[in-house]
């Protein structure tokens, strides 16, 4: 039988769903922002400013950590991003590979900070997402450009677990002063999120939630998703997933769970605090509870190409049609025709299921 508590949660988010699908007031206001065939509202925007990575975690990359695709130059990003802002964007997340090995990353996010969204008067939400090694001396200066989160990228609390999905000797504890020094620098409550492997990883469950407690952080757990570089013998399967109930199940167990609401109709995280009201822990179930019908995101990888879901089985050519000229309004169109085909939602799981053109790094997750 199911826990209370999870069917509890699936009837707060059945209401979430509903918020999201009622009509907005303003026939002309519907006719302007960003839109699929799907009636989603697009207001979430990632972008990656390199495939560099310093990290090798063992289930996303190869031993190799270089670049597959270009970068671009920071202006052509700006001016991309400018477009997508007039268009309803109102989250933007900097991503990668590793973002802050990317210079000028400053640059970008006080550019963006600058620009308004079109259709709310709140400022952007400008998030990152990185491995937190480079984080400690960068962080002050990230808030100075105008970022306003962080999310840190952490499989282990085990210093040495760590390091074994890394490959970087000595990272834990980098990465734990990175996010100290995003608390200090005021871009907190860090978010820290772990990728759950069977037997790899999964024993770290219950550490994570002390974690969380003692360093004020929302650690959220992620279901493995089938998105890393081809390796021999190394290949996504349903068994190393650690399904959701589990992670509320053990959880639990640790001490009484409580759930709290969604902060928003398009959060793809359950959140829970503990029966004392310390600690935050988020879980996304991709896989066995997929979200796609709440879906608010476009994804532009760091060579200029817009990918309208993690699992799209090709790119669109955004760099390419400003290098010939294009003007803005030209890509705004341009823009709203591709989205318009936005995939309905991924097919992790099924039979047939076809791996996307692109792996996690060099998408930008
Ligand atoms: N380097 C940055 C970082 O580590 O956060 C940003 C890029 S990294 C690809 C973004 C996130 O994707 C990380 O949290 C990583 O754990 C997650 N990720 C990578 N491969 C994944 C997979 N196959 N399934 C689910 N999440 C994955």
């Amino acid at each position: 039988m199911d826990h209370p508590l999870l069917s509890m949660i699936e009837q707060e988010h059945a209401g979430a769903v509903a918020q999201a699908t009622a009509p907005e007031s303003g026939v002309a206001l519907a006719a302007q922002r960003l839109r699929d065939d799907h009636q989603r509202v697009l207001t979430d925007l990632r972008i990656s400013v390199t495939d560099r990575c310093n990290y090798r975690c063992v289930y996303c990359r190869t031993g190799n950590n270089g670049a597959s695709f270009t970068e671009l130059p920071i202006a052509h990003y700006v001016r991309m991003l400018r477009v997508f802002v007039s268009l309803g964007i109102e989250k933007v997340r900097f991503t990668g590979g590793e973002p802050l090995l990317r210079k000028g990353l400053p640059e970008l996010i006080r550019e963006t900070a600058r620009m308004k969204p079109a259709f709310t008067d709140a400022p952007l939400d400008l998030a990152i997402t990185t491995n937190g090694h480079l984080l400690a001396p960068m962080a002050r200066e990230l808030k100075a450009a105008g970022l306003t989160r962080v999310t840190v990228s952490m499989d282990a609390v085990d210093p040495e677990t760590f390091t074994r999905i890394t490959r970087v000797p000595g990272g834990f504890e980098q990465v734990r002063a990175g996010i100290r020094a995003a608390q200090d620098a005021g871009l907190g409550p860090v978010k820290v999120n772990c990728v759950l492997l069977r037997g790899f990883n999964d024993s770290q469950i219950e550490a994570f939630a002390e974690f969380s407690r003692t360093e004020q952080v929302i650690v959220r757990f992620i279901e493995f998703m089938p998105l890393e570089e081809d390796e021999e013998g190394r290949t996504w399967s349903p068994q190393t997933v650690v399904p959701m109930r589990e992670i509320v199940a053990r959880l639990n167990a640790v001490r009484p769970l409580v759930a709290l609401p969604a902060n928003h109709a398009s959060e793809t995280a359950r959140r829970f605090t503990f029966d004392d009201g310390v600690g935050e822990i988020g879980i996304i179930a991709p896989v066995s509870e997929a979200f796609c019908g709440q879906c608010s995101r476009v994804r532009l990888t760091s060579d200029g190409k817009l990918r309208t879901c993690l699992f799209s089985q090709s790119d669109h050519d955004l760099i390419g049609l400003m290098l010939r000229g294009a003007t803005d309004d030209e890509i705004a169109g341009w823009i709203r025709r591709i989205v318009l085909h936005k995939e309905a939602m991924h097919h992790i799981g099924e039979p047939g299921f076809v791996k996307p053109s692109r792996s996690m790094v060099h998408i930008g997750g």
